[in-house]
């Protein structure tokens, strides 16, 4: 790994503050970090970071991504300030943009039209449905949010506000990959999508029947079918209307370019966290003493973000990679996944094997043939989105091939079981 030229920091204004009390949320607790804090960042610290974060970038393009707990609960006055300084410290030829992550309940028109004005783009946190939402999204006072969601999701589309989604993957909705991803595609109207596993380590009384996770938790092969059931449906009919942050990642790796997504990348490190009192910490799972760089009022964001200490936090998601990983045939893609979920032990037993390895093995293999189509597709200058025509031509051979088949046939499809217990189960 190179020395990091240029970073992005995820900001959080009012650090863990935020108006919901989501039941699986891992950044919460992290309020107790501050037991004194304000949790509020004031103007001359926004002033700092502004000025420093756009004085420590190499690269023309700045984006300033703003997180929680929930940002807007900062108010609009303080992303008028936040875009003010921004326009101060620009430098010449410079692009600045704004990401903003929320729960999406707090909008109204007013943050709209500001949103829609400054070309902010929203990332909206929905779980799926309404069931599968409300199961844990839920306020301080344990009520449900769908409707509240859908509400702000409502004002987004009528300011013209551009939006994506983010949803959570837990034990709720993980059994239901097709209902979330047709809910979010269709009702939501959303065309990039995150799905972000819930994975919390848990070996106390919270844990989940023999799982080290707690009972919030999705499980690892639960992950893996739910990424392949949306795969397969989005192979078929989405490709180039519908982005999923996973598959673009995986479709990169195929074609021999970074995943442009730490999870899947070899090496990570390139996104620290900065507190509401100016802390930066080396990613926002780790926002623990342990990990703590140093504070930008007393050392440079620039330097901190580049320190060697960050450099190696970053090379190590590489460098513990168990034996195991080392000779997966999917490591390209996968990378042995995030640090902070390798709890688990290797079947020789070594230490550091991710807890959703079981998912993302069964994941990338399955994706295998239509990865290789599509970047033979874009090797030839064509689009990746014709492997829908090849996808529509292929079910309409195994169509036929299926009405040909007689109950103690192999099923057509390739599964290895008989036609009866395959496709041709009643
Ligand atoms: S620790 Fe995990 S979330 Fe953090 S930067 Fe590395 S891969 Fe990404
Ligand atoms: S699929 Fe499993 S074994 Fe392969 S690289 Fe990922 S975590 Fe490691």
């Amino acid at each position: 790994m190179r020395a990091v030229s240029s970073f992005d920091v995820m900001v959080k204004p009012r650090g863990a503050m935020c108006n919901l009390a989501c039941e699986y949320c891992y950044y919460l607790p992290k309020e107790k970090l501050y037991p004194d804090g304000s949790f509020w960042m004031d103007d001359a610290l926004l002033d700092t970071f502004t000025r420093q974060y756009i004085e420590a970038q190499d690269a023309p393009q700045v984006t300033f991504a703003w997180q929680g707990g929930e940002p807007l609960l900062m108010g609009l006055d303080f992303f008028r300030r936040a875009v003010e300084l921004q326009e101060r410290y620009r430098k010449p030829g410079m692009t600045i943009s704004n990401a903003l992550q929320t729960n999406g309940t707090l909008l109204d028109d007013d943050w709209c039209h500001f949103l829609k004005e400054r070309c902010f783009l929203v990332g909206i946190s929905i779980d799926g449905p309404r069931e599968q939402h409300d199961a844990y999204r839920v306020d301080r006072g344990g009520k449900p949010t769908f409707e509240r969601v859908m509400a702000g999701v409502e004002m987004l589309k009528k300011g013209g506000v551009q939006f994506n989604t983010l949803t959570c993957v837990h034990a709720a909705n993980g059994d239901h990959p097709l209902a979330v991803y047709r809910f979010l595609r269709d009702r939501v109207g959303s065309s990039y999508m995150q799905f972000i596993p819930v994975v919390v380590h848990d070996t106390g009384p919270g844990r989940r029947g023999g799982d080290p996770v707690t009972r919030h938790s999705v499980r690892a092969r639960q992950y893996g079918e739910f990424l392949k059931a949306i795969f397969d449906e989005w192979v078929r009919r989405d490709v180039g209307k519908v982005f999923v942050q996973t598959f673009d990642a995986a479709l990169a790796s195929w074609a021999g370019q970074s995943p442009g997504l730490c999870v899947y990348a070899e090496t990570c490190g390139t996104a620290p966290v900065l507190e509401h009192n100016g802390d930066l910490y080396s990613c926002d799972h780790f926002v623990d003493p342990d990990h703590l760089l140093g504070n930008i009022a007393q050392t440079g964001i620039g330097t901190l973000a580049r320190s060697e200490r960050q450099r190696r936090f970053g090379l190590a998601k590489r460098d513990s990679l168990p034996q195991y990983c080392c000779e997966c045939p999917v490591l390209f893609a996968c990378n042995g996944g995030c640090p902070r979920n390798r709890f688990l032990r290797t079947p020789t037993g070594e230490p550091g094997l991710n807890y959703l390895c079981a998912g993302y093995r069964d994941f990338f293999t399955h994706v295998i043939p239509y990865m290789r189509s599509m970047v033979e597709e874009l090797s030839a200058g064509r689009p990746a989105a014709n492997i829908m025509l090849t996808m529509a031509r292929k079910d309409a051979e195994l169509q036929q091939r299926l009405a040909k088949a007689r109950r103690n046939d192999p099923c057509p499809c390739g599964s290895g079981r008989k036609f009866k217990h395959c496709h041709g189960r009643r």
